[in-house]
């Protein structure tokens, strides 16, 4: 095979066979295909698109470039839940605990924080000594001692999607759907599940800013894991403004204590729920999503919920006190309100520059070498239809600079509209899209 005679069918709109895409990852993956020769395939794959099978093909020889994951000898179903990204979008350090409480494993591998977009491990970090740098081998134990583990990806866990990854962000061949299904897929079919629940993000906050681009990831998702023997369900959900209050590290995990607490954000637990019921479903826990839901609920309701975060935390090295006293967690130097001029309805909130604001506080990264500051971020008391007289607090900053305080506080307050007659609010979930062995169906939102 010659790698120029593949650049030229995708470039050409042809299908490559299967053992043609092993040959070109495991060509790429060991360093016998250069760089621009691959950049010229992705671009092709960007402007051509792919068929399904060769989708398949892609994240099949993605996760098999290193370890996938085996374990069939722990005895109960192993899930797992994907968030495409959001603003304030922390639903994994809740879901994590509450569906292993209920007897079902749950192998995380999360990602940092990416673009305007929070990362689960930078919220796990701010946990004090909480170690997400687990060898497979501690992955393995924990997951069997606690049911559930949340760690970062090893080095062993799909290689060439950290080199293909590395090389589209240079290359301008990020923003491809088919690219970024193999990448994702590729990594969460590693962790050796049965199941996967995927949270597909839409709106202001979300990578994919419309319903219908969210929904065509979500289809390849959701058809490339099946493909792959996994039992897979996508929700679409809503995310033209962040999810709960909380957007920043250590201001996040409080607000995931809340809800394990039995209080918390109704958006924020309401999501959870829904997710959990749909884990619990796809693995058989339950019979249907109402019965999940309730399982749900009865976890938090109980404390199991918060006793499994407790033993986690406290089997991956972190202080499980957080659990009952989240004033362990790091805190802002300083904190100020951000008034409302008008009054009125909040109409919209550009949530994306939400998140932006709160990377330039410095809780996220402009590079990826950058370290995150835990405690900085951002409270928003005002939300999606709220009432707002001039001069109430529409959301309080946590800041350790002022001067990146001063650069933050323009792009919070644009990011609000005012308008005088309340908005149509979001429906959270506004599909779902998937298999739960019944066969494959579409449903309108709840
Ligand atoms: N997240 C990933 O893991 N990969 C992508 O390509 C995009 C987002």
């Amino acid at each position: 095979m010659h790698v120029t005679d593949l650049i030229r069918k995708k470039r050409d709109g042809g299908e490559l066979q299967r053992a043609e895409i092993e040959f070109l990852v495991e060509g790429y993956t060991r360093d016998r295909i250069p760089d621009y020769q691959m950049s010229a395939w992705l671009m092709a794959v960007v402007l051509r698109g792919m068929s399904r099978a060769e989708l398949a093909a892609l994240t099949e020889s993605m996760l098999n470039s290193g370890k996938v994951m085996d374990f069939s000898s722990l005895p109960a179903a192993k899930v797992d839940k994907h968030s495409t990204g959001g603003v304030g979008d922390k639903t994994s350090l809740v879901l994590a605990p509450m569906v292993a409480a209920a007897g079902v494993y749950v192998p995380m591998i999360s990602g940092r924080g990416l673009g305007h977009t929070g990362g689960t491990l930078d919220k796990l970090e701010s946990i004090p000594g909480f170690n997400v740098n687990l060898s497979t081998t501690e992955f393995r134990r924990v997951l069997g001692d606690c049911g559930t583990a949340m760690i970062g990806q090893t080095p062993e866990i799909a290689p060439a999607d950290k080199k293909l990854y590395a090389l589209r962000d240079v290359t301008g061949t990020v923003e491809s759907p088919y690219l970024i299904c193999a990448s994702i897929m590729s990594k969460k079919l590693a962790e050796g599940i049965d199941a996967l629940v995927l949270d597909v993000k839409t709106g202001s906050g979300a990578f994919m800013k419309s319903e219908k681009d969210a929904v065509f990831l979500a289809e390849l998702m959701v058809e490339t894991g099946q493909r792959l023997g996994k039992k897979i369900t996508a929700l679409i959900t809503d995310m033209s403004q962040p999810l709960g209050h909380a957007v920043g590290n250590a201001l996040e995990v409080a607000e995931c204590l809340e809800v394990l607490n039995g209080k918390g954000p109704k958006d924020l637990r309401e999501l959870c729920l829904v997710l959990a019921a749909w884990m619990f479903l796809l693995v058989h826990r339950v019979k249907t999503v109402d019965e999940g839901r309730e399982l749900a609920e009865e976890m938090l309701r109980s404390g199991k919920a918060k006793e499994k975060f407790r033993q986690m935390i406290k089997i991956q090295g972190g202080n499980e006190k957080v659990v009952d006293d989240s004033s362990i967690l790091p805190k802002a130097k300083q904190h100020v309100d951000l008034a409302s001029a008008d009054s009125g309805f909040v109409a919209a909130i550009e949530c994306e520059q939400i998140g932006t604001a709160g990377v330039l506080l410095g809780g996220g990264r402009a590079k990826k070498e950058d370290s995150v500051e835990p405690a900085v971020g951002i409270i928003i008391h005002k939300k999606l239809g709220d009432r707002v007289t001039a001069g109430d607090a529409l959301c309080t900053v946590h800041y350790n600079s002022t001067e990146r305080m001063e650069n933050a506080l323009p792009l919070i307050l644009k990011s609000y509209t005012i308008a005088k007659t309340p908005p149509e609010l979001p429906t959270q979930i506004y599909r779902v899209i998937g298999d739960v062995g019944l066969g494959t169906f579409v449903s309108a939102g709840t």
